[in-house]
């Protein structure tokens, strides 16, 4: 009996209006883009109207080098979603700017991850017109 697997694709991630900018950069430059404030220089993520710190409107794109450590994590043993092949881990990466940023790691397995493990990003290209940020453990 021949079966035809059905590939299923992973969700898309939700866009707005605040955070639009950001996907656009990140497909565009391929590189990972944080939004700043240009009065008090904070940085914030996810992207924002205002400055967290001082109200201001007048935030600006800035290229990152996309390096911190993990913060948090968690290991889904049980698929949200059939295109989340189990198990896989979700980082919550702590930056080098200070701001946080979930994701996934690309050259480890979930029990091979630990708090405070040193990580640099990658840009993967996962969708044909979207670009996911990713990590891998860092090598310099
Ligand atoms: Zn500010």
């Amino acid at each position: 009996m021949v079966q035809n697997k059905v590939e299923v694709q992973t969700p898309k991630p939700m866009m707005s209006q605040d955070t639009v900018k950001f996907w656009e950069l990140l497909q565009e430059k391929k590189q990972l883009h944080l939004q700043r404030c240009s009065d008090c220089k904070t940085y914030s993520h996810p992207p924002r109207v205002t400055c967290h710190k001082c109200r201001s409107f007048n935030m600006e794109w800035v290229p990152s080098e996309g390096k911190g450590e993990v913060h948090s994590y968690v290991v889904y043993h049980r698929s949200v979603h059939p295109g989340f092949e189990v198990p896989y881990e979700v980082i919550l990466v702590e930056l080098e700017e200070g701001v946080r940023i979930v994701s996934n790691m690309v050259d480890c397995k979930p029990d091979e991850v630990y708090i405070g493990m040193p990580v640099e990003h990658v840009v993967e290209q996962t969708f044909e017109d979207i670009s996911l940020v990713k990590f891998k453990r860092q090598t310099t």
